[in-house]
Order: C-alpha cells, then sequence, then structure tokens
C-alpha cells in the first residue's frame, strides 16, 4: 500500500524523523483556517500517490492568507499525471541550505535490506544514478544485524554530507531504516532530506509503500492509503478478500490461483483480446464466493464478455458451476460468458451448467479454445 506524503511523514515523526508540524485539509476554508493556524509562510503540497508534484504546481509556498488561497484554490481538484488533488496538506515553509536525498528498500537480488544515500537530493535520483553514480552510495544491510551507526556514518560520508551535519545525516539515516523495519515497510525514501540553515536535518517529502502481507501486524496502519482515490470495485474486493485488479480492456476474467489468471490474461491476450480485470478468486472457493466474484466483474460497464477459467483442485468445478447459476439468478447478466472447467468434479460442474441450460453460457474444453471464443464474443457484443 502507498502512503500520502503526509501519512509517510506521520509514520517519520513516530520514529524520531524531523518533519514539519502540518494539517491535512480537504477544502480551500479549511486550508486557510490551518495555514493561519500553522503561521506564515506555509507550503501547500498536494497529497498524490505520484511524484514530480513539485514540477506539476502542487508544491506552492504562501507568504500570508492572501497566496495560501490561492494556491489552496489552485491545487484542489488540479490534475497531476491522471491524479486528481483531493487533499493537501498544509505545513510550515522551511528554509533550506541543502537537499540530499536518502532511502531505504527492500533488494530483492541481495536478498537484504538496500540503504542509499546522495547528496545530490531534491532532483530525480535516476538521473543521480544514471549521470553521477559515484554520488550515489548504495549499501546493503545485514537484516540481523541491522543499520549501526558506524555503517550510518561511513554512508553519509561518502555520500557527500556536509561534514558539520554527518552525525544528524546518520540519525536520519538510522530513524528511516527504523521506519522501513518497524513498520514493514518495502520501501521508505526521503527525497529532499534537507539540511536548514541552522544545520537541522530534516525530511521535507515522505514516499512510503508499506507490505500488505504485514497489514496484520499493523492494526494502526489499516486507514492509511489513499482509500479517496480507490477504485471502487477494488475496495469492494479488498473488503471481500477477493484479489482483484481492475485493467483497462473489456473481457472480464476469473479463475482461480494467480499463476492460472496470469496465464488466463496472456492467451487472452495473444488472440488480441483486452483483459478488464485480473481476478484470482482463490483455491477452495465456493459457490457464495464465486457469485461474489461475478457481481465484482459485471460491476465493471466496460466489459462485454467474461471467462471463468478453472482448474479445479481443491476448489471443486460443482461448487463454481453452482456459484455460476445463483449470479444468474440474482444478477441477470446480459453478457455472454465462456467457462471452462477442468479437474475435481469437471464432469458433476458441467452438467450442474447442462441442466441449468443458462443464456449465453459457452463451455470450453481448453484454454486456449476458451481465449480464443472469449475474444470473438467480446468483439461481438461491442
Ligand atoms: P515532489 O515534487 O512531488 O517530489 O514534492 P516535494 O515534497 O519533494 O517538493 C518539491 C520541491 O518543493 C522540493 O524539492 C523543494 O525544493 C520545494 N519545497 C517543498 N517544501 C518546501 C519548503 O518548506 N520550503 C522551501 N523553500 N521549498 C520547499
Ligand atoms: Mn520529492
Amino acid at each position: 500500500m502507498d502512503l500520502l506524503e503526509h501519512q509517510g511523514k506521520q509514520l517519520f515523526g513516530r520514529h524520531g524523523l524531523a518533519v514539519s508540524d502540518g494539517k491535512a485539509v480537504t477544502t480551500v476554508e479549511d486550508a486557510v483556517a490551518a495555514a493561519n493556524e500553522i503561521g506564515y509562510p506555509v507550503v501547500v503540497k498536494a497529497q498524490v500517490l505520484i511524484g514530480g508534484r513539485g514540477k506539476a504546481g502542487g508544491v506552492k509556498l504562501a507568504a500570508d492568507e492572501a497566496e495560501a488561497r490561492e494556491h489552496a484554490t489552485n491545487i484542489l481538484g488540479l490534475d497531476i499525471k491522471g491524479h486528481i488533488v483531493r487533499t493537501v496538506w498544509i505545513e510550515a515553509a522551511s528554509d533550506i541550505a541543502t537537499e540530499y536525498y536518502a532511502a531505504v528498500l527492500l533488494d530483492r537480488g541481495a536478498k537484504k535490506p538496500l540503504v542509499m544515500f546522495s547528496s545530490e537530493g531534491g532532483i530525480e535520483i535516476e538521473t543521480v544514478a544514471e549521470e553521477t553514480p559515484e554520488k550515489l552510495v548504495r549499501d546493503n544491510v545485514d537484516p540481523l544485524e541491522g543499520l549501526t551507526r558506524e555503517h550510518a556514518l561511513d554512508i553519509a560520508k561518502r555520500g557527500g554530507a556536509d561534514e558539520d551535519v554527518i552525525e544528524g545525516v546518520a540519525d536520519a539515516l538510522l530513524a528511516l531504516y527504523e521506519v522501513w523495519i518497524e513498520e514493514d515497510c518495502s520501501l521508505a525514501e526521503i527525497n529532499p532530506l534537507i539540511v536548514t540553515p541552522d544545520r537541522q536535518v530534516k525530511a521535507l517529502d515522505a514516499k512510503v509503500t508499506l507490505d500488505d502481507n504485514a497489514m496484520f501486524r499493523h492494526k494502526e496502519n489499516a486507514e492509511l492509503g489513499d482509500s479517496a482515490n480507490a477504485d471502487p470495485i477494488e475496495l469492494k474486493a479488498h473488503e471481500q478478500d477477493v484479489i482483484y485488479v481492475k485493467l483497462d480492456g473489456d473481457i472480464g476474467i476469473m479463475g482461480n490461483g494467480a499463476g492460472l489468471v496470469m496465464s488466463t490474461l496472456d492467451v487472452v491476450a495473444q488472440y488480441d483480446g483486452k483483459p478488464a480485470n485480473f481476478l484470482d478468486a482463490g483455491g477452495g472457493s465456493d459457490a457464495a464466493k464465486v457469485t461474489q466474484a461475478i457481481e465484482l466483474i459485471l460491476s465493471n460497464p466496460a466489459v462485454k464478455a467474461v471467462l471463468l477459467n478453472i482448474f479445479g483442485g481443491i476448489t471443486r468445478c460443482d461448487e463454481v458451476a453452482k456459484g455460476l447459476v445463483e449470479a444468474f439468478a440474482q444478477l441477470k447478466p446480459t453478457v455472454p460468458f465462456v467457462v471452462r472447467l477442468d479437474g475435481t468434479n469437471d464432469v458433476e460442474g458441467r452438467k450442474i451448467l447442462e441442466d441449468a441450460a443458462l443464456p449465453n453460457v459457452h463451455a470450453a474444453k481448453t484454454m486456449d479454445g476458451a481465449a480464443e471464443l472469449v475474444v470473438k464474443l467480446a468483439k461481438e457484443n461491442a
């Protein structure tokens, strides 16, 4: 789960990283009130899950109430690369002497945390990595030992931190590493990590991704994330414990098991079809779960045909067939379905479908045949 900047800063604050005080608001009036309360100058910052907000006009300094009002008015509702701004974060403006970069992430290749630091902050770190890689320190950390103070000081020095803030940068790296470990992040990044004229080290931005698989350990973080901008079908799927990702095509897809769904998407694409979603109903789905999953697929109005590709193992094909019959009774779909049932109780499953004689439901024997047929039906129904 990706966090908005102000949510990331909230986590930073919990672990002793210096951040500015501020307030998240959704209306111009609240923005002005927050700015008055914090005291000028303030920064008005768009809260969207995309970088480069500054360049897009989503980060503005305000010296007084009139400017705060003007910037809040312009930024709320602004479209930044397809992300509509619904929340702005108002914080006390900082004076900047220098901008650095710091991050902790998972290095999958090394199977270890990776700490990165550079004195070339404020700009895109990809540019630094490409043009002046010697200015970006990238060090793996032994996960059992953790980041030691000695190592953090060494990273700060090699990354080019000013002599008088090496201690402060090391403290920030240690705090960021603690955030990454204790909050179960897959990414914790600060760009820029600033040095103020009075030589304080402070996080001016926050990019944090939490590991969804560890959310059960962090009930306090469950409310975070950008639910205001989430896809409503994805939200509902999440509540129902169904793995659903919206895509932009017109063929609804359901399978059981991530691998099978992935290959189904591939085969559909091979026949020139465009999947409308990824939906993994999971192993052992009963009829009720199948009915729910079909409801999710059909709630996307772009769907012109549906492919159910089930390989029965723990999942029983007769349960899937019952779920489909129930879905038809409840939802009366108007789009064609192609159903491929193979594996545990497939004969029983196909018999249930045959007996129910559902309108516009086509049985397919193979995955290839199913994909070819569903693409053809979607085109006819487009
Ligand atoms: P991003 O563009 O999405 O990465 O947003 P940032 O939060 O990194 O802000 C972009 C830039 O705005 C920063 O690199 C700073 O140069 C500037 N900025 C943000 N906050 C402040 C502030 O409090 N004071 C000053 N002077 N500049 C700021
Ligand atoms: Mn930034």
